[in-house]
């Protein structure tokens, strides 16, 4: 799970609005140095990479190396070995994050390419944004880009597309779920608990599909949206959103005990700090010192089996090697 641009500030005040998050239900606790391979401050791309293929790359790269060459990335690798795979954010999914777990281009703007990936990757389920890359599809100049129809061809690959989380229950096979055609909304604007609630249906629909386990990633995408807007509030309901699905993965994994659950971020987003409010160290004043991101270290967190290997400060890309070595692949 990726809270996209979530710091332990980020994380703190969701805890002092909330008083308290699931997250903090997590003992196994680390630090991952976010650094890409072309610069000391990492973009989404770059990060999420790391996660996937278990390398740093440059920033921009979706699934590909530092030398842009594309890799198999982990869901992928677990997907073409038998798991159920999905994904799930509040962007669009061909957005940096959950791109770089099913496509490889050589930059994060070309949405409509990235799409067309999905075609070809062993993803059972996702849901997210980002409708309008798969079709009637248009170029940065509103242009028509090509006449593919993406979700005729994913319907030609047997998936089906639903329109409300219901239909998950009913539905069997792959799946694919557009929340909005482009970007969905925040929380602020008016965007439901579709996050939180997606989890516990989703998490049964992969386990229908496969007897071998599941690889599933969520993002809370809008965290990092509020760091960039200097917005706390953007922060914290997109903090709160991200933590009542955490809460969600936990509650499953507690009574299944056999599941690996790892949360954390690509990079901090805003130089996010909470000062106190003229001098009175009794109130919050969240301050930020960049519209951009930030180079310190984030949290992760790590829950079930396995989960001690994520103790301790390491590199993002770290983190793939980990959850292999805790699936023995
Ligand atoms: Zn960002």
């Amino acid at each position: 799970m990726i809270g996209d641009g979530m710091g332990v500030t980020q994380v703190s005040s969701g805890i002092y609005r909330n008083k308290s998050l699931h997250v903090e239900r997590i003992a196994n606790i680390g630090f991952s140095k976010t650094s890409s391979s072309s610069e000391l401050i990492t973009d989404s791309a770059a990060g999420a990479t790391a996660f996937s293929i278990g390398e740093k790359t440059y920033n921009g790269a979706i699934g590909v190396d530092k030398d842009g060459k594309p890799k198999e990335t982990l869901l992928e690798l677990l997907g073409n070995d038998g798991y159920a795979t999905g994904l799930i954010a509040t962007c669009a999914i061909t957005h940096a994050t959950p791109a770089s777990f099913f496509a490889h281009q050589l930059k994060r703007s070309m949405e409509n390419e990235i799409a067309a990936d999905m075609v070809n990757a062993p993803v059972n389920l996702f849901i997210g944004g980002g409708k309008k890359y798969f079709e009637n599809r248009v170029d940065s100049k509103k242009k028509p880009f090509d006449n593919r129809n993406i979700i005729r061809e994913l319907e030609d690959k047997g998936f089906s597309f639903i329109d409300d989380l219901d239909a998950l229950k009913t539905t069997a096979g792959k799946v694919g779920y557009f929340i909005a055609d482009d970007q969905p909304e925040s929380i602020l604007k008016g965007r439901d608990d579709i996050l939180p609630r997606s989890i516990a249906p989703s998490v049964r629909h992969l386990q229908k599909e496969s007897d071998k386990g599941f690889f599933l990633m969520v993002e809370g995408s809008q965290i990092d949206w509020g760091g960039h807007a200097n917005d706390a509030e953007y922060i914290i309901t997109e903090m709160i959103d991200f933590d009542q699905a955490i809460g969600k993965a936990l509650d499953f994994a507690e009574e299944d005990g056999n599941t690996l659950i790892v949360i954390t971020a690509d990079h901090e987003t805003g130089g996010y700090s909470l000062p106190a409010r003229e001098g009175n160290y009794n109130e919050l004043d969240g301050k930020f010192t960049t519209g951009g991101h930030t180079g310190v270290m984030v949290p992760v967190f790590a829950y079930g089996p396995g989960s001690e290997a994520f103790r301790g400060i390491y590199d993002n890309h770290q983190i793939y090697h980990k959850i292999r070595q805790v699936l023995g692949k």
